[in-house]
């Protein structure tokens, strides 16, 4: 402003001198016109390219040439930050032996790294923008993504050569976009199932020879009154031994068998306020002295297996009496709460203390050693209720508080 002021003063003080004042001002600002358009064409062929450096200039242009610059380098600077970083989660993605396919809303394939390409036989980028559901054609994965519940992972076998599973998981991201994640699990299934067998053979294998041993025992019993008395408590404690490594086995087999099916649909509806009034039936046979009430506040089944249902609640039970004392009764409540149907198994024993409740369902973690031991328990009893809840889609919850009983609930969702 101060130059072109200067300029205008210079021509009208010129003008004035030699008597043409107007004429000498309209020439002064058609010379700072004229230097102003030379500006802005200079300034429009270095913005056609802006990789050059801007063009030399002072006063008010050099200004305008500098801020436009070091805001272009900024912006340029900013870009290149940015893009190193789409670069480096690319090739972090990339290089994961995980499958990873990033999907639109509609579920059209965005991008996929090269395990995923392996994993699904998917080609990128010839199929960029086709949609995952024309391209993995596998009916568990179809109602997995249609169903749009995705708060559990999948797991499929393929079919043809060689069987593989694989694992599928999904989250959203952004806008509703859908992060899938693939990953082999054929070796990791394998190695469980060899464990699971692994148990199964080893328990099956050691029934034999206790059978023959129980044997024996119960003939030697039966002839009790021919020995020295001294062999009397030898003899019970045998039998009483006997029958807990029986128990162990059984506990150790049925949790094999419930691990292996536990992919299968369960389709069966279980009545289980029926169930319920089944087993407090059977406990009045084999435990008189003892009260177990029931409240049935609905009678929904749920969809299962009726004998896993079956040995699940039982056990709850039969640790409620087994735990708390022969004058309490044990309260069996089965009901509906919004979108649940709950079994609570509630007693008034001792109770147990919060750091012990993680770990509870544990094979073989027990509390109090010396108090299991003289229950008799095989501590497997919460593990195998851990594996029907999960294999039913349920979950097993434990409030309790030392002196206050305890309440153990099966949680369907309906
Ligand atoms: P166990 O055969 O020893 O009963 P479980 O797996 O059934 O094995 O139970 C694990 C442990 O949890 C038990 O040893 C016991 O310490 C504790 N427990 C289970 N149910 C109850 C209960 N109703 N009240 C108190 N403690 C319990």
């Amino acid at each position: 402003m101060r130059k072109l002021l200067l300029v205008l003063a210079a021509s009208a003080v010129a003008g004035w001198l030699f008597g043409y004042p107007l004429a000498m001002l309209t020439v002064g600002l058609a010379a700072v016109s004229l230097v102003w358009l030379y500006q802005i064409w200079r300034m429009r062929r270095w913005l056609e390219d802006p990789e050059q450096t801007p063009p030399e200039s002072f006063g008010i242009w050099g200004v305008v040439y500098d801020t436009i610059y070091r805001l272009q380098r900024e912006n340029r600077e900013a870009r290149s930050r940015l893009q190193s970083t789409v670069d480096y989660l690319q090739s972090s993605f990339a290089s994961m032996r995980d499958g990873v396919v990033i999907l639109t809303q509609a579920g059209a394939i965005e991008w996929c790294n090269e395990a995923a390409r392996t994993l699904l036989g998917l080609e990128y980028p010839r199929d960029r923008g086709q949609l995952i559901l024309n391209l993995v054609r596998l009916p568990e994965f179809h109602e997995y993504f249609v169903g749009g519940d995705f708060s559990r992972s999948l797991q499929v076998g393929l079919k043809g050569g060689r069987q593989r599973y694989l694992q599928m998981e999904i989250t959203t991201f952004a806008d509703g976009d859908f992060l899938l994640f693939v990953r082999d699990v054929t070796r990791m299934l394998q190695l469980e199932q060899q464990r699971r067998d692994f148990v199964g053979n080893v328990s099956h294998e050691l029934r034999t020879p206790l059978t023959v041993f129980k044997g024996y025992l119960e003939t030697l019993m039966a002839a009790g009154d021919r020995f020295d008395p001294r062999f009397h408590k030898p003899l019970e404690q045998m039998e009483l031994q006997a029958r807990r490594m029986e128990n162990l086995l059984d506990d150790l087999l049925w949790l094999s068998r419930i691990e292996s099916v536990r992919s299968e649909k369960k389709t069966e509806r279980v009545d289980i306020a029926g169930l319920v009034e089944e087993l407090r039936d059977e406990l009045a046979h084999s435990h008189p002295e003892r009260v177990v009430a029931l409240r049935l506040d609905t009678r929904d089944g749920v969809a299962g297996d009726y004998r896993e249902l079956h040995s699940a609640i039982s056990n709850l039970v039969l640790n409620a009496l087994k735990y708390s004392p022969d004058d309490k009764p044990v309260l069996v409540h089965w009901r509906r709460e919004g979108e649940e149907l709950l079994l609570s198994v509630v007693d008034q024993g001792p109770g147990i203390e919060e750091q012990h409740l993680p770990r509870l369902t544990e094979r073989f973690y027990r509390v109090d050693e010396s108090r299991s031991s003289a229950t008799g328990g095989t501590g497997l009893g919460l593990a195998i209720v851990k594996h029907v809840a999960a294999s039913h889609r349920a979950e097993l919850r434990i409030d309790s508080e030392p002196g206050e009983g305890s309440a153990f609930t099966l949680a369907f969702p309906d």
